[in-house]
């Protein structure tokens, strides 16, 4: 056994000299100290318990676009089913066994030939989260929220997405009860796929609508 205590490696000793207790040098800024506050009321007036909060992070962590995207490829292979989530979007995810665990509505929109949607929130960051989880960083930054509205076809194009000008766009701004997903068009060439290798080619981005779904090298051949 060597003489240094943090040795792992004969009998895996785990051997620590005592050392200075760990802190976090981080002063807790005013949204972190005001979210502790309102967290240890709550639980002291007993409205919640730490056990619910905890189950409420795993349930927004096992939120992917994942989810989405087998809904969109659903979407694209069952036209009964594409009617059913065009009418009601939340029903049809629920639907596919994805749950909702707030009181939002989606609303989903189809891409065609001659629409392209493009989803934002202009106020805040308001996101599909039940069908894919949590937002990109840009997606909830000022630049976007305030350019996705007033030159969407420029900051489309910033994606690499440049939308013919006989092509309609539209862009639905998000609220805290209403949502959007983007059903965006199924790329040529996909005609011999399962939903399994459809699912797998759309992409988060496109649900959002900054690009479109393509066929990728391998993934659909
Ligand atoms: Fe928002």
């Amino acid at each position: 056994m060597s003489s240094d205590p943090h040795s792992h490696g004969h009998g895996h000793s785990h051997y620590h000299d005592a050392h200075e207790a760990i802190v976090s040098d981080d002063a807790p800024g005013y949204y972190e100290i005001m979210e502790t506050a309102v967290r240890e009321l709550l639980i002291a007036k007993g409205l919640i318990t730490a056990n619910d909060i905890r189950h409420q992070i795993e349930v927004l962590d096992s939120r992917t676009p994942a989810l989405g995207a087998a809904v969109v490829a659903r979407a694209w292979t069952d036209p009964a089913f594409k009617g059913r989530l065009l009418e009601n979007g939340r029903a049809g995810c629920e639907e596919m066994g994805i749950s909702f665990y707030d009181d939002t509505q989606l609303i989903v929109l189809e891409n065609t030939e001659s629409v392209h949607n493009l989803i934002v929130c202009t106020l805040c960051s308001c996101y599909p989260r039940p069908v894919l989880g949590l937002p990109p960083d840009w997606y909830k930054l000022k630049p976007y929220r305030a350019r996705a509205v007033i030159e969407p076809r420029k900051v489309l194009a910033e994606f690499g997405t440049i939308i013919p000008d006989d092509v309609e766009v539209r862009v639905s701004d998000s609220t805290a009860v209403i949502r959007y997903l983007v059903l965006p068009r199924r790329p040529a060439g996909t005609e011999g796929c399962t939903e399994e290798q459809l699912a797998a080619l759309v992409t988060r981005d496109a649900m959002i609508g900054v690009i479109p779904v393509t066929l990728n090298d391998g993934a659909a051949q």
